[in-house]
């Protein structure tokens, strides 16, 4: 006999809709793979149009999930608008529509609570949601039974297609898309309690000055793709199917609630790079005129394939160029003028004809991109008389050199000695010396010994902990 082995077993339950409200803490409404949704009034309204019928309604789908020995949550994989509807309803907070008139004329308008008493009766007694309770994938911490959860979801969703990213959001035994989430996303979802919560402290302030909605994970997406820049040292092929391998690239057997991947490299570097473009616009007036935009964001920074060269000019920059105060000031200028000169678009303006028609993601649209705002901007600070100084790549002095710093020092610190301590106390052994820096590398000085001075473990740390 064909019988293809199941992976999950399903058992039919009918459930009063004030169940929803009066056990409110059993049920999990938004489970971790699912973006969260919100009918408008009218659409709830509907809802419950139909429920006072007793039209068809659609059968809710729960998944029992285990969060203890003695416990289990009802996780609602397909039916959270139906659920928020029941539970806005005994809270009050929605009326009855109008079209109910013609049921019972004191029906429309009424809240709950001010409903009589046969009508609320009939409401608490007759008006259930028929389920469908799914059994046997009930471990929140292992990646099958959720990856089976999340599928069972999707499956569900056919008429509301599902883009790549939120697709990609469900994998939640991917250690990257775990960092993704935790730092674009508006919402967060606390494991050990098992429960969403509808905020995001760790979202970081980056995403507040771009002018880009997250209605469609559209963050998510763009900080997988800073990530994919990262791992590949620069330009790579963004498409859509590169963010979604990237994911899955970092699936994890004890992935599931796992923040280590903001230890990566890779991870670090972005949030750093991100950090000094929220920083370069954070006084930006734009940001304070809540007239010409609601959110407050860099109205220049809407476009995805203009953010992402913008990410990665500033890279380059941090990487090999010194970037001071008046540098970054220099930075945002610029952004804003290369901004303009891409809006307007002048036939005879060849670089911004050919930034723009490389508008794609693939790695050559954004090499090409990426060459010409860099040469771009190196034009634009000559014509300003704005000179950028490269690091010096090698940061620590050599053997020979700390030698000739010791020798030239007569072993001495050179601060000790500017504080007039006898000779005897600014006396640092060889082994305890460090050369430091007069100019910091990071301010772009030089590693050479005319920019190295003998300072003793306590003044080195004393400077380094100032700059
Ligand atoms: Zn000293």
């Amino acid at each position: 006999m064909f019988d293809p082995q199941t992976k999950y077993d399903i058992h039919f339950d009918s459930i009063l809709i004030k169940d929803f409200h009066d056990y409110k803490e059993e049920y999990v409404v938004r489970p971790p793979y699912q973006r969260k949704s919100v009918w408008n009034k009218k659409k709830k309204q509907d809802l419950l149009d139909s429920m006072f019928r007793r039209f068809y309604i659609p059968r809710i789908v729960i998944r029992l999930v285990r969060v203890g020995n003695e416990k289990t949550l009802k996780e609602v994989i397909d039916g959270q608008q139906r659920i928020n509807t029941a539970q806005e309803f005994f809270a009050n907070e929605l009326k009855l529509p109008k079209s109910l008139k013609n049921l019972h004329e004191e029906l429309p308008g009424k809240t709950y609570s001010e409903l009589s008493v046969e009508h609320r009766k009939f409401v608490d007694r007759n008006i259930k949601y028929n389920a469908d309770i799914v059994k046997g994938i009930d471990n929140p911490r292992h990646p099958e039974h959720q990856r089976v959860a999340s599928e069972i979801f999707w499956r569900l969703q056919q008429g509301e297609s599902l883009n790549y990213m939120e697709k990609a959001h469900a994998r939640l035994s991917s250690l990257s898309r775990n960092f993704i989430v935790k730092y674009a996303d508006d919402i967060t979802f606390d494991y050990e309690e098992y429960k969403p919560i509808d905020e995001n402290p760790y979202k970081h302030r980056f995403f507040s000055i771009i002018n880009r909605k997250n209605d469609r994970m559209q963050h998510l997406a763009l900080m997988t793709r800073f990530l994919i820049l990262e791992e590949n040292g620069g330009v790579a092929d963004l498409k859509d199917s590169n963010v979604m391998e990237y994911i899955d690239k970092y699936l994890d057997e004890k992935g599931i609630g796992n923040d280590s991947f903001e230890n990566n490299t890779y991870a670090k570097s972005v949030i750093s790079t991100i950090s000094t473009l929220a920083e370069i616009f954070k006084n930006d007036p734009m940001l304070d005129d809540e007239e010409e935009n609601e959110n407050g964001e860099i109205r220049e920074l809407n476009r995805e394939y203009f953010i992402i060269s913008v990410y990665l000019l500033l890279r380059h920059l941090k990487k090999y160029y010194v970037l001071s105060d008046k540098e970054k000031v220099f930075f945002r200028e610029f952004v804003l003028d290369f901004h303009m000169r891409w809006r307007e678009k002048h036939e005879d303006d060849r670089d911004i004809i050919v930034f723009q028609a490389s508008r794609q993601q693939s790695i050559n649209e954004i090499e090409t991109r990426h060459r010409i705002i860099r040469q771009v901007f190196f034009e634009y600070a000559k014509e300003n008389d704005i000179e950028i100084l490269t690091k010096d790549d090698r940061r620590s002095f050599n053997e020979s050199e700390r030698i000739l710093i010791y020798r030239r020092d007569n072993g001495l610190c050179q601060e000790c000695l500017k504080e007039e301590k006898p000779e005897k106390e600014c006396r640092v052994p060889w082994s305890d010396y460090d050369a430091d820096h007069v100019v910091p590398h990071s301010k772009g000085g030089v590693t050479n010994v005319d920019n190295a001075q003998l300072l003793c473990r306590c003044h080195n740390q004393k400077k380094s902990n100032k700059v």
